[in-house]
């Protein structure tokens, strides 16, 4: 029952019971999009600050559903994370990016890579391994073309299983990246035990990176000590030549952002690489 008493009261509930319809909403709808195969992946492509070379593009999962139309990750990743459905949809992200790659890696960089977002969830399960091998052998792609992107609250909550997990994939030839780097429980410190190659540094910190102290200062000092520990840095979410030019001079390896290309499908992207090779 609500307390009446209180306006704000009410308002929390009524708010809390919207986002939990929502969600269940999503949960039911997810299944029948994995079933349906409602899904499909835009790639982001990632520029190396020094030579401007394509160096490889990052898998955004899309949810194209026939009544709620283009639903954001943002909007069901942790629904899926929640109920254990972003395994099954996790691997069929693996197995298409890993495909769509193949078919493209000959107009980039020849050291390019398919960058593919990984849940905590999905890392922790015992097929994790094997599931990366299995996507990588259905699209006859070999292992260092694929690179794996993580946050780093999985390192926090269970180090020692991520960091066996992580050290077989390396192993194998895999790449592993630390996502939206600098948000999290980050201490520069620790990532001199982890099996990781290169930093992505988030977004939060790109954007006021031209106007504010504070985030320059971040940045740098992330651009620094990754260096120190021979980790490569992508810069992501960068809208401005502003700051493209301010991580060229503080040095930062790549960078991902809609000043040069906004996520997109596989067909746009291959026309994108053809007339970006071409010039
Ligand atoms: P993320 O991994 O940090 O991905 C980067 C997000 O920033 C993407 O949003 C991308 O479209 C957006 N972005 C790229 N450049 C710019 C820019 O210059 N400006 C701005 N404002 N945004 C930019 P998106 O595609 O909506 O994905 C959101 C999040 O959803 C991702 O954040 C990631 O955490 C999650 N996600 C997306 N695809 C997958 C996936 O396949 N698997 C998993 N587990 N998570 C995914
Ligand atoms: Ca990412
Ligand atoms: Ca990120
Ligand atoms: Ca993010």
């Amino acid at each position: 029952a609500k307390k009446l008493g209180r306006n704000n009261y009410q308002w929390f509930d009524n708010s809390l019971d919207a986002e939990i319809l929502k969600a269940l909403k999503i949960r039911n709808a997810l299944q029948s999009g994995i079933d349906n195969k409602q899904f499909e992946l835009h790639y982001q492509p990632v520029f190396n600050l020094h030579n401007n070379e394509l160096i490889g593009c990052e898998a955004l999962v899309r949810w194209n559903h026939p009544s709620m139309g283009l639903v954001s990750p943002v909007d069901f990743i942790s629904v899926a994370e929640n109920t254990g459905q972003i395994v099954p949809l996790s691997r069929w992200i693996l197995h298409r990016a890993c495909k769509d790659f193949k078919k493209v890696k000959d107009l980039m960089a020849s050291e390019a890579v398919i960058s593919v977002n990984i849940s905590a969830i999905h890392l922790l399960r015992t097929e994790f391994v094997t599931d990366i091998s299995n996507a990588l052998a259905a699209a006859g792609l070999e292992a260092r073309y694929l690179q794996l992107e993580m946050t780093e609250t999985v390192m926090v909550d269970h180090p020692e299983l991520a960091i066996e997990k992580l050290t077989e994939l390396k192993a194998m030839g895999v790449r592993i990246a630390l996502d939206d780097f600098g948000t999290g429980y980050s201490s520069l410190s620790y990532l001199k035990s982890l099996p990781v190659d290169v930093v992505k540094v988030d977004r939060s910190f790109i954007n006021e990176l031209v106007n504010h102290r504070h985030d320059a200062a971040i940045t740098e000092a992330i651009i620094s000590m990754a260096h120190h520990l021979r980790l490569k840095v992508i810069a992501e979410g960068v809208e401005t030549s502003a700051q493209r030019d301010y991580l060229r001079r503080c040095g930062c390896d790549a960078m991902q952002g809609f000043l040069l290309a906004r996520p997109m499908s596989k067909i746009t992207l291959t026309e994108f690489l053809e007339s970006y090779k071409a010039t």
